[in-house]
């Protein structure tokens, strides 16, 4: 790219952004550069009035009436259906509810069941650390299984691969470095070998186009409150491939995915379809923010979305080349934009306290352990002088050495 060599020529390429209108839909405080939209997204203004709504007039009002006249209690499938397209999924395919750490632990279960001759499980070694917990505390109840690790020093997947691999779990999107896996050519690699996959795609949703369909996916969960800014807490997402619905059986049997939970029967008969995957009452006050902002969603064009992430993170990594690199700082996400998500980390010995003196200098990104700062580039409301003003701030607080001010040093509970 020809690398802006002023910040006014940043400015012109957001006139020329398509998705440029969008960032009205979000509150955004003055004086911050948000670019953790990939922890937390940014607050859609139309979800204060639909939380209000729900509570003021659906609770309120409405009181039990809502479940039925609100449609309460099909908000987990009437949301997958309208999430569905975000992750290239058909409809009746995608259930929101629960957290994604435990629509992992129900897929994750229900693939197991359907390999039971096969005692192995595969996950990576640099994985978000949620999933192989998950994988752990599952593969625990049962007997006799063995975990592969890959990546990150370890074998690669190919290596790992034989008649004995049950379910294959990885991340679309490299939580650290956002390195992007080619979904179609690894999942037709696991089904060579007859084993199952259940992709994580907490930082693929709404960071890129997704096509679950077309890539054969079996299984997928991701979370919303990340690039699609539903809202801390907000209800997560299990994806199952209509093919498998009916064979699976996921352990978490709660009776709002009993085939007929008003029925008060005493024996579990999962719902056909997708509605087995859910277990309890949902969290419904969370799904409001979630209602608003995939409003937002509706008027978003992928393509354009994927145009513009890789624009700002080339950017971005162009900029840091340019003014950075003789600081210290080390460019960790890959440098070709097809192998990338929509974060770029930056390798510093000291990136702790260079991201809390950026912080307090309203530039707003995150710090992963043990030395990684990560930068989220949120198309819908990151534009490119943003990109600029960051780089500017980040090559002042390294080149003063800003960041050695005591204050910095202390951690907080949440990096
Ligand atoms: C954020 C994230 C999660 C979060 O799981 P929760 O159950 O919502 O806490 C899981 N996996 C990955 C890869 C993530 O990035």
């Amino acid at each position: 790219m020809n690398v802006p060599r002023t910040r006014s020529e940043c400015e012109q390429l957001d006139e020329a952004d398509p998705l440029r209108q969008l960032r009205d839909e979000f509150v955004l405080p003055d004086g911050v550069v948000y670019l953790d939209g990939n922890s937390l997204g940014a607050l859609p203004r139309r979800a204060r009035a639909r939380v209000r709504e729900m509570v003021d007039v659906e609770w309120g009002q409405g009181l039990i009436r809502s479940w039925n006249e609100a449609g309460w209690f099909d908000l987990p499938l009437t949301l997958g259906d309208r999430l569905a397209p975000l992750i290239g999924a058909g409809s009746g395919e995608v259930v929101v509810c629960d957290s994604t750490s435990v629509n992992l632990f129900k897929v994750f279960t229900a693939a197991l069941g359907m390999r039971p001759g096969r005692k192995v499980v595969v996950a990576e070694a640099g994985s978000f650390p949620t999933d192989l917990y998950v994988m752990e505390g599952a593969t625990g109840l049962l007997e006799g299984y063995e975990r592969r690790l890959i990546g990150d020093g370890q074998p690669g997947l190919d290596d790992v691969l034989d008649d004995d691999v049950a379910v294959v779990v990885l991340s679309h999107v490299d939580y650290r470095t956002g390195r992007l896996h080619d979904m179609a050519a690894v999942t037709e690699q696991v089904h060579r070998h007859g084993a199952l996959v259940v992709w994580d795609l907490c930082h693929s949703v709404g960071a890129l186009p997704v096509h679950l369909e077309d890539c054969a996916a079996d299984f997928a969960v991701g979370c919303t409150y990340k690039y699609l800014n539903g809202g801390p807490g907000a209800p997560a997402f299990a994806f199952v491939a209509t093919k498998h619905q009916n064979e699976a059986r996921q352990p978490l049997s709660g009776w709002h995915g009993h085939a007929d939970p008003f029925a008060f029967v005493g024996g579990y008969e999962p719902a056909p379809g997708i509605g087995r995957f859910r277990a309890g009452t949902p969290q419904l006050l969370s799904y409001a923010p979630l209602q608003a902002s995939l409003d937002v969603w509706d008027r978003v064009d992928l393509a354009e979305l994927r145009a513009k992430s890789e624009a700002l993170t080339e950017l971005f990594i162009a900029l840091v080349d340019r003014e950075c690199a003789e600081h210290g700082v080390e460019v960790v996400s890959p440098r070709d934009a097809r192998e990338r998500g929509s974060q770029v980390a930056l390798r510093h010995a000291d990136g702790y306290p260079v991201m809390q003196a950026l912080i307090e200098r309203g530039i707003i990104g995150d710090f992963r352990a043990p030395d990684l700062l990560r930068f989220g580039f949120t198309p819908l409301y990151v534009g490119f002088t943003d990109v600029w003003d960051a780089v500017q701030v980040l090559r002042e607080v390294l080149a003063t050495q800003a960041w050695r001010d005591e204050r910095y040093q202390v951690r907080a509970a949440v990096t």
